[in-house]
């Protein structure tokens, strides 16, 4: 069939709405219309660096209903809403032990362009054009694996859902499918943007007794209290280590790192109290540290985290649940646009003045 997608020819270029041909979904596969992606910073990662062949579709946070399944589809039908997450194998032994955002085959799967019999569904004038996270959803419809297809709750507005899929589901599930935090612990959140301040509202269902978020953008402080932050910090006008150990008394027990940058992810670790863990999301460069002094005489824990460790079916509806109660205002971080603003979306978001943009697409 014939779709609009935004296509991306070549690295760093703009993106294009053209016409694309989809096939059909294979045996276990969905076919999707798309009512609307959220954009991550992945996206503009993979225009800008080439995490796949191009010519690319890009969109990894796509929200849509199902049109279509394949004869061995299980659990989804033609008018379910769906949000689509990460691309996952299924049979290695980290997917069968409840940790598919760490499949061995994350990397074939999610950037390797091609579905996970190896072949194509889009293409353009005979070209292959590449699926990014196994489902593209920056296009009017799509094709995914089963896998990773999430039925949701149709009581609540579908074009919002998207960003559960990736980076609301990495801020909130890193705390609370792999940080755990005790009850009354205090966690520390470096980068209020829409990773950072989603595990800022997971701690506050968890019960943290301090909630530390850090910036250096005084209105993304503001939201952060709004959403549960007990205290926040401006990095560029204080002293973070110190002021997190004058509030906490020894350090935080837990961080979360989505910022990337060097001297910050070196704070998360220093304002750590001993036997304190911190979890990195961001993408992050060599960094040199002094492991004795920094990390095995006070027993610190420094982790990686994908995808918030979080399985999409057994997560996302969870988020869902929690939205609906109240508890997990995640549309207060979401600003929309329409598909042929797909390029200002991505400078709004780079810019910062958009925390979490989502393109309205049918
Ligand atoms: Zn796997
Ligand atoms: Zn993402």
């Amino acid at each position: 069939m014939k779709i609009k997608a935004a296509v991306t020819h070549e690295q760093g270029q703009d993106f294009k709405i053209e016409e694309v041909e989809l096939h059909e979904p294979r045996l276990d596969e969905v076919l999707i219309k798309i009512v609307a992606s959220g954009v991550c910073h992945t996206d503009a990662v993979a225009r800008d660096i080439g995490l796949s062949p191009f010519p690319a579709v890009f969109g990894h946070e796509g929200a849509g209903i199902v049109e279509k399944v394949g004869e061995g589809v299980q659990n989804i039908a033609p008018g379910d809403h769906v949000v689509l997450s990460y691309a996952y194998c299924g049979s290695c032994e980290n997917c069968l032990s409840g940790h598919s955002s760490t499949c061995e085959n994350f990397n074939d799967l999610n950037f390797g362009g091609e579905m996970s019999d190896g072949t194509h569904r889009l293409h353009q004038h005979d070209q292959p054009v590449s699926t990014f996270f196994g489902q593209s959803s920056f296009g009017t419809y799509a094709v995914a694996n089963q896998r990773n297809v999430v039925k949701v709750d149709k009581d609540v507005d579908l074009a919002l859902l998207g960003p559960l899929g990736c980076g609301i589901q990495t801020g909130s599930g890193t705390v609370l499918n792999k940080l755990k935090p005790a009850f009354g612990s205090s966690i520390a959140i470096y980068g209020a943007g829409a990773v950072g301040l989603s595990a800022v509202m997971a701690a506050k269902i968890a019960g943290c007794k301090h909630i530390i978020a850090v910036d250096i953008h005084d209105n993304r402080l503001e939201l952060a209290k709004e959403l549960g932050a007990t205290h926040v910090l401006n990095g560029q006008k204080s002293d973070v280590v110190k002021e997190i150990k004058a509030i906490t008394g020894s350090g935080t027990h837990y961080a979360i790192e989505t910022t990337g940058v060097p001297p910050v992810v070196k704070q998360s670790v220093h304002a750590l109290r001993p036997l304190g863990a911190v979890a990195i999301v961001g993408v992050t460069p060599a960094i040199e540290f002094d492991v004795h002094n920094d990390i095995m005489a006070e027993g610190k824990t420094i982790m990686g985290v994908i995808e918030g460790d979080a399985v999409p079916q057994l997560f996302i509806p969870e988020l869902v649940e929690y939205y609906k109660k109240g508890l997990f205002p995640f549309d207060k971080l979401v600003q929309f646009y329409e598909f042929d603003q797909i390029n200002q979306a991505f400078e709004d978001s780079k810019t910062g003045k958009t925390i979490k943009p989502i393109l309205k697409i049918s």
